[in-house]
């Protein structure tokens, strides 16, 4: 069998793609940064599959050395999916960029040190859509990247996702040459959670499903379902022309208070926020609400971009956002978490 190492695979989207995997005859070994993770994990991603999932799980943390060699031993493909992804964006942004760029390399090359043939690494919109000031262009695709030095135009999240995905591209187009890579670079990602401890990204659905804002920040967000994202990791990984590309993974873009009329039309019951905020309350609600920090570079702003290249190569044929929405939402309430 052939095996594919998953590193960060109790996340939300390294599950989805660990059972695309699994769907597809692989053999998986995952990355945790305790391996003491493994039966939570295998009895998370049987519940979800319906059947009886084992994977081997093994001890590798981005900010060590110690683990990644043999995590790599016997394995032909590595799924780099591990990366910080807080709900509060901290003080100093080191903390997310040097886990997020060392740890790639960490992973490159521990893979390129043992004939790993091909890596696919989880980037972000973040790499492409941020930084550009007044000037990002119309329409986002593959061929843009963010300027992680224009620090007003981007989160501490948003730096470490473009610095690591460059850091990745140098090393693989320099020292690491023969270890192939491709890039996928999802918007935010939602659809089914496996247990309650979620990607911040739900927060999108649980900060609206929880009533926990008065109204909705005028933001835009392209959105996009998990299982989408885990498919264009698998097809990134086994389609020969994949190697050396990045693919924007998203579906449609919505607004914030047009996710909440989705789940209030699916959820009747609940009381959500409605309406929208003017832009300067979101900025004086930040202190009480630290989680909008994260969304404050793009307050009033609408993105535009095309998902053509995953759908033409990748043959993704995405699953509508209202769906992926809806999907996140009663998931988190059939686990008892909303
Ligand atoms: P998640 O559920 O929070 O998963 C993140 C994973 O990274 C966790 O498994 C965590 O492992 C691991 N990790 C964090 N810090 C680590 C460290 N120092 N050492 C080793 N592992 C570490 O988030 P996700 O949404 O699935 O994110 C997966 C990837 O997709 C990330 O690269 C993220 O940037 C990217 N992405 C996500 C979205 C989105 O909307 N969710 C959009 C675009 C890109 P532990 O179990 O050890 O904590």
């Amino acid at each position: 069998m052939t095996k594919v190492l998953v590193t960060g695979a109790t996340g939300f989207i390294a599950s989805h793609t660990i059972l695309a995997l699994i769907e597809k005859g692989y053999e998986v070994r995952g990355t945790a940064r305790s391996a003491n993770k493994a039966a939570r994990l295998n009895a998370i991603l049987s519940d979800y599959a319906g059947k009886a999932i084992e994977i081997e799980l093994v001890s590798a943390d981005l900010t060590s050395d110690d683990g990644w060699s043999e995590a790599m031993e016997g394995v032909t493909y590595l799924q780099h999916l591990a990366s910080p992804i807080p709900n509060n964006l901290p003080k100093d942004a080191n903390e997310l960029i040097i886990p997020a760029r060392d740890g790639a390399l960490r992973a490159l090359k521990a893979a390129k040190a043992a004939g790993v043939k091909r890596a696919v690494m989880t980037s972000s919109m973040a790499a492409i859509a941020y930084g550009w000031g007044d000037k990002r262009p119309d329409i986002l695709d593959e061929t843009h990247w963010s300027n992680p030095d224009n620090i007003k135009d981007n989160t501490a999240y948003t730096r470490s996702k473009a610095i690591a995905e460059k850091a990745a591209w140098d090393y693989v187009n320099g020292e690491g040459a023969g270890l192939e890579l491709a890039t996928i670079n999802p918007v935010a990602v939602l659809g089914p959670a496996m247990s309650g401890d979620v990607s911040a990204s739900l927060e999108l659905v649980t900060q609206a499903m929880q009533n926990k804002v008065p109204a909705y920040p005028k933001l835009t967000f392209g959105i996009v379902d998990v299982r989408d994202v885990a498919k264009a990791h698998v097809e990134a990984m086994e389609r020969p022309a994949a190697a050396g590309e990045r693919f924007l993974v998203g579906n449609e873009v919505l607004s914030f208070s047009e996710i909440g009329d989705i789940l209030r039309e699916a959820f009747p019951d609940r009381k959500l926020p409605k309406g929208e905020l003017p832009n300067w309350l979101v900025r004086m609600m930040v202190p009480l609400n630290p989680t909008l920090k994260q969304i404050l570079p793009e307050l009033g702003k609408r993105r535009a971009y095309t998902n053509a290249k995953a759908r033409e190569q990748l043959g993704i044929d995405f699953i509508p956002a209202k769906d992926a929405i809806i999907a996140s939402a009663q998931t988190l309430v059939d686990l008892g978490e909303l």
